[in-house]
């Protein structure tokens, strides 16, 4: 979602059409970003023990690609796994593929792996954007930042420019044209969650980024309000249960809006559909990697457009892709055993007073 406050010049030096058309004709030069052949060296490696598809194309041609392990059964609950949304969040993509080598390698071997995936579905869509990863920007090749790109309006000012404009595609934060269709990338995202994840009882979605502030977040909507949403008790109590088998987590878990406010989120927008369904619960999440801890460790990165928001030292990428795996593998056993911890009755009361006050009261603390 973010990566956002720290480029606001760049694109506004080489901006305008010239730009636009310069970018295009790189996308059409290399056909595909190196994750992607990473994606199908996997897909080869685990032949039957990963679903392979394609679920769209880029305007340029690129194919968007999932893949999907677990029980497939309608009522089983499911974690969508989503990176690359912006295009030189490269640390993203790089995490999730680290986590599903991890699986198929295990799959081979590990017994409990295979016993859990009879328990929960995985879906994973790690390329969202990969032309925007071929030309390492944040946008799609046409200039669109896929995250303000959802026919959502913020209901609250949004901070100029980053909160989402329509000005021009050539300044970052586009939203692309009002009326217009979403972007291919984007609609094949939401495709995969009506598809894969809304039409369960239970699912998470969890979308990774990179390049806001000096600390690892947890973001859960709304972005374009700072009212809170209806399933606060489930979210609490997701928290709730993290923070007391992980207590030396590192994860600052707050509402997006708590940071600023923008037009356009696919996150709200998936979630808001999610309501159609009042007997299921979605929960969308982001992970935003703090990329200024590895600034802050080296400071020449700020010279680079890919150092502000990627690790750019090889044993500081190792640590990162190590780091997160716990939290995936958390959110893989909740969602497998959702039954045992989402709150009802006066307990999901407590859960939700709970969360008003750690989240949305006068001096709530995080
Ligand atoms: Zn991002």
């Amino acid at each position: 979602m973010a990566g956002a406050l720290a480029q606001p010049r760049q694109p506004a030096r080489r901006g305008g059409a010239a730009d636009l058309t310069r970018r295009r004709t790189i996308a059409r030069a290399r056909p595909r970003p190196q994750e992607l052949d990473e994606l199908r060296e996997l897909v080869q490696e685990a032949g039957a023990r990963l679903e392979h598809r394609i679920v769209g194309h880029t305007d340029g041609g690129v194919a968007l690609e999932t893949v999907a392990v677990g029980n497939p059964s309608a009522d089983v609950p499911a974690v969508g796994f989503f990176g690359g949304v912006h295009g030189l969040e490269r640390i993203g993509v790089r995490v999730l593929l680290t986590y599903l080598r991890s699986l198929v390698r295990r799959l081979a071997w590990d017994t409990v792996l295979q016993r859990q995936l009879e328990h929960v579905r995985l879906v994973f869509m790690p390329l969202v954007n990969p032309g925007g990863l071929l030309l390492g920007t944040r946008a799609n090749p046409s200039g669109v930042d896929l995250m303000r790109n959802a026919p959502v309006d913020a209901l609250d000012a949004v901070p100029w420019l980053l909160g989402g404009q329509r000005i021009s595609a050539g300044l970052p934060w586009y939203r692309g044209a009002a009326g217009a269709p979403m972007q291919a990338e984007s609609r094949a995202l939401c495709d995969v969650v009506e598809r894969e994840l809304l039409a369960r009882p239970f699912s998470l979605a969890l979308d990774c980024h990179s390049g806001f502030g000096a600390v690892d977040r947890i973001w859960f909507p709304y972005a374009h309000t700072r009212r809170p949403i209806g399933h606060l008790a489930e979210l609490h109590a997701l928290s709730s249960i993290f923070e007391a088998s992980h207590v030396h987590h590192r994860y600052v878990i707050e509402p997006q809006s708590r940071q600023y406010l923008a037009h356009g989120d696919l996150w709200d927008h998936l979630y808001q559909r999610s309501l159609d369904r009042p007997e299921a619960t979605f929960l969308p999440l982001t992970l935003e990697m703090g990329s200024w801890i590895w600034v802050k460790k080296n400071p020449r990165q700020l010279f680079s457009r890919q150092g502000i928001f990627n690790p750019l030292i090889e044993h500081r990428e190792h640590r990162v892709l190590r780091r997160h795996i716990a939290w995936f593998e958390f959110l893989t056993r909740a969602a497998a055993s959702c039954g045992r911890w989402l709150p009802q009755g006066e307990r999901r009361e407590r859960e939700h007073e709970a969360a008003l006050a750690r989240w949305y009261g006068p001096r709530s603390r995080r």
